[in-house]
């Protein structure tokens, strides 16, 4: 199979294919991450009031980072935490903390 483009899209289609025992090729005009994917924050955040439209998706894509990050033990992945504040009564995950807004 032929990919093309190596952004964060085309890197996790081939990985995911090559995993299920695929022949991938990965067809790039530049480098790795040339594009958007290379100038991203990189951020990843489950802190969201429970019930947003997106919640869901954001708590799998933590558990799969946490998961990515373990079957890769090269990828280094910073999990540096964020401070939140807001009037949010809950988010998904009860390790995090809603903080009131500032006066
Ligand atoms: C400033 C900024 C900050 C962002 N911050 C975040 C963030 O914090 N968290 C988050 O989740 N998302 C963030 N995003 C969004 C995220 O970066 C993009 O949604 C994601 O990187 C898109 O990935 P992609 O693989 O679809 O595209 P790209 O990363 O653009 O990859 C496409 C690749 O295809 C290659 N290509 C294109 N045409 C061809 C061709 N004809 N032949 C060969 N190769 C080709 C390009 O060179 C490129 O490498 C941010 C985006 C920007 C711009």
């Amino acid at each position: 199979m032929v990919i093309v483009g190596a952004g964060i899209v085309g890197a996790s289609v081939a990985y995911h294919l090559a995993r299920q025992g695929q022949h991938v090729v990965v067809v790039e005009q530049a480098h790795p991450a040339a594009g958007a994917t290379g100038s991203s924050f990189g951020w990843i955040s489950e802190g969201v009031p429970e019930g947003a439209p997106d919640a869901f998706l954001r708590r799998e894509i933590v558990a799969d980072w946490m998961r990515l990050a373990q079957e890769i033990p090269d990828l280094w992945v910073n999990w540096s935490g964020a401070l939140s504040y807001g009037q949010a009564p809950a988010t998904q995950n009860p390790d995090n903390r809603v903080c009131p807004p500032p006066r």
